[in-house]
């Protein structure tokens, strides 16, 4: 099969869902065979005051959250003790816009992880918050994405993307990172010799045509770079936020949507269902249609689970390993660069 253009993605929205699902399964089989990747990860939020006000979010404490926090650094390292005891091989630090912090305060996190816990893979700072960084410290692409590696950043979460699309991103998300900013921040940190991943927020106001350019945009660069690791489709949560969604999409359109991005993105070696967004179950099932990735244990979140999924505290190890198994998939502990630890 060649590459799939834009048109033909499209039409695949309404093909019959179970050719869909195997048409999406082959080359999942071909990839990755029966193996379903996960990692023993901890997210943390270090703060949720933020500059910005993105419609859907519920998580920044200026919008309707209105409980402000922000960590100090021994908390953030107790923490990391706490999860590197549990043999936590990585962090995964996203954070709101905080301007009363300073540029340091942001750094310092990661060089103190570092500094005490050399073996934890640090994947952190969105492009939106390194565009968040630069603007508000008058400081280039270039000079944030040096200094993150100086302090420790190994890898970059794929967050911030939402929809590429102009029009629906000036709606959602108007001042943030822009869909070119965004690539422009990846693509430099690409040319560093580093990995990222690419989300994309769907299921609120976009429209199937949008999911399927932001595929396209992301395969355009995949094909410079190779950098990305993981595409990652996040579902929309609806509770708690300004983009007043009445009906969430339907299980139906998510698991499509995995599937057209499994075929669409040839270049991209893993599919994330990050069962924060989808439910677990949901994710299960998204192995089915292309997903190789189910993220992690997680043990804490709070951006999703301020809109309403529920993530708050994570999933046991042994339940995680437990239900992929039951689904007749392999579970394979992956470090942060998708290399294999071990098969459970
Ligand atoms: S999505 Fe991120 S940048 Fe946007 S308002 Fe929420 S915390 Fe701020």
């Amino acid at each position: 099969m060649g590459r799939i253009d834009f048109e033909t993605a499209l039409k695949l929205y309404d093909a019959d869902f179970f050719d869909l699902g195997d048409e999406a399964d082959a080359v999942r089989k071909q990839l990755h065979g029966k193996k379903t990747y996960f990692n023993i990860n901890r997210h943390i939020n270090p703060t949720n005051v933020c500059k910005d006000v993105c419609k859907f979010c519920a998580y920044s404490a200026s919008r309707k959250n209105p409980n402000q926090y922000t960590m100090s650094h021994d908390e953030i390292l107790k923490i990391v003790e706490e999860i590197d005891k549990k043999g936590a091989k990585e962090v995964h630090i996203v954070s709101a816009h905080n301007p009363n912090t300073g540029l340091e305060w942001y750094l310092e996190i990661f060089k103190k992880i570092k500094q005490a816990y050399p073996h934890i893979h640090i994947k952190a700072l969105t492009a939106a918050e390194v565009n968040f960084l630069a603007k508000e410290y008058n400081k280039s692409y270039d000079e944030i994405l040096d200094l993150m590696i100086e302090n420790g950043v190994d890898s970059m979460p794929g967050g911030g993307a939402e929809i590429f699309d102009e029009k629906v991103r000036n709606y959602i998300c108007k001042g943030k990172v822009s869909s070119d900013e965004w690539f422009e921040i990846h693509r430099k940190w690409h040319e560093r010799g580093k990995k990222s991943n690419v989300t994309m927020l769907f299921g609120h106001v976009e429209k199937r045509e949008h999911r399927i350019d932001h595929m396209m945009r992301i395969r355009d660069l995949q094909d410079e770079t190779g950098g990305f690791n993981c595409f990652i489709p996040l579902v929309y949560q609806m509770e708690n936020n300004y983009l007043s969604v009445k009906e969430p999409i339907t299980a139906n359109e998510i698991l499509r949507t995995f599937a057209i991005s499994r075929l669409v993105l040839d270049n991209v070696p893993n599919l994330k269902a990050y069962w924060v967004t989808s439910t677990v179950n949901l994710a299960l099932v998204a192995q089915e249609f292309g997903a190789n990735d189910l993220d992690g244990t997680i043990q804490k979140e709070s951006i999703n689970s301020a809109a309403g999924a529920k993530s708050a505290n994570g999933i046991e190890l042994e339940e995680f390993v437990g239900l992929i198994k039951d689904s007749g998939f392999i579970p394979v502990e992956r470090d942060s660069l998708y290399n294999e630890l071990k098969v459970w």
